[in-house]
């Protein structure tokens, strides 16, 4: 295939985290989804949207997905011309980049951080630039202006499941000459968000998923917040039909119901506490997380080593052969049941 741009043959594509065709079987911590449903007025909005005999299928959706946003820009306190909608949030990366960076220009995120973005940035031909964290959480050797299109700043952050502050994002957005884009999949655990920063900043971007805080992995939703410039630029090269139906059904009545978040949320953020001292009790090192997982080193700092000891018990973690990572384990916070199981496997494993 020689007319296959040079990029395209080059790279080796992304690797989701693994989905296991039996996964009743499994205690599955290892892609950060929610272990409880959906609020059940997403369920019921997408019977609604359905109605008997599927009959709103035969329509085209909403391309503009404005009740969505309407329901998403009262929440947050903006205007929806600031809001834009997305099949889940790996959309708006995507078109963030190709909005943003042309063939050749630079992209830089955080080491470690999302791995999708070196994907993105290889797909458009763009040239990648990682910067990583010092000790104490903050950007090794960022320069006082950053010059490239665009900056991933992934917080909290995944996998180690820490939050910058806000005032250092602040700063970055400043250095940046180029967009600055935080990408917020987990904020809804965390004690801070940035949303702020997009009224104060021309070049920040805050994206967000219902795949994780709202249970909705399986629906791909996603949002974003920017200036109503950056929106319609997202707007010219997003697909025009890209949320279907039932999933504008859904984003809309999660939205609206923001009780059952706090509440769901709130069992997760106390599941993680009380797992995150049982493991420091084990001798664990872990990172303070600000997220619905925690990252956890064992006392001989051999990541492997548990992983395969939990897989033998049919119970699922993300394990990263990058060196920075090896020595400990990415868990996702399930039901209580999930983790005292977990915990049990743990202290077997020593
Ligand atoms: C899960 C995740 C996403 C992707 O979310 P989707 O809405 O499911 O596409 C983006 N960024 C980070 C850091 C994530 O962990």
């Amino acid at each position: 295939m020689s007319c296959l741009r040079p990029n395209i043959a080059q790279m080796a594509g992304y690797v989701p985290g693994y989905q296991p065709p039996d996964s009743e079987a499994w205690i599955k911590l290892n892609t950060n989804e929610n272990p409880y449903p959906p609020s059940p007025q997403v369920v019921e909005a997408i019977h609604r949207e359905l109605g008997e005999k599927g009959d709103s299928l035969r329509m085209y959706p909403d391309a503009g997905s404005l009740r969505v946003r309407q329901e998403a820009a009262a929440l947050y306190g903006f205007e929806p011309s600031w809001v834009i909608t997305a099949n889940g949030s790996d959309e708006l990366l995507n078109n963030l980049i190709r909005a943003f960076v042309g063939e050749g220009e630079e992209v830089a995120y955080i080491h470690p951080s999302y791995s999708y973005y070196a994907t993105l940035a290889q797909i458009q031909g763009a040239k990648i630039t990682t910067f990583g964290l010092t000790a104490d959480y903050r950007l090794a050797d960022f320069p006082a202006r950053y010059e490239g299109k665009l900056f991933f700043l992934t917080s909290p952050n995944a996998p180690l499941g820490f939050a910058f502050p806000l005032d250092y994002i602040a700063e970055i957005a400043r250095r940046c000459a180029g967009m600055l884009v935080i990408d917020e999949a987990y904020v809804d655990f965390a004690e801070i968000n940035a949303l702020e920063l997009v009224k104060q900043h021309d070049n920040v971007v805050v994206t967000r998923t219902f795949s994780k805080s709202y249970s909705l992995a399986g629906m791909r939703l996603g949002l974003a917040l920017a200036r109503p410039e950056v929106i319609q630029a997202l707007d010219k090269i997003r697909d025009h039909y890209h949320l279907d139906r039932l999933a504008l059904a859904a984003a809309a009545a999660a939205l609206s119901d923001q009780a059952y978040l706090a509440e769901t949320v709130g069992r997760i953020r106390d599941t993680r506490e009380w797992f995150s001292a049982q493991l420091r009790d084990l001798g664990y090192t872990l990172v303070a997380s600000q997220t619905n997982f925690i990252f956890a080193s064992p006392p001989d700092r051999n990541g492997k080593r548990i992983y395969e000891g939990l897989y033998s018990r049919k119970i699922l973690v993300r394990y990263f052969t990058d060196p920075l990572l090896t020595h400990g384990l990415r868990m996702t916070i399930g039901n209580r049941s999930d983790m005292e199981q977990t915990l049990a496997v743990l202290k077997e494993l020593g």
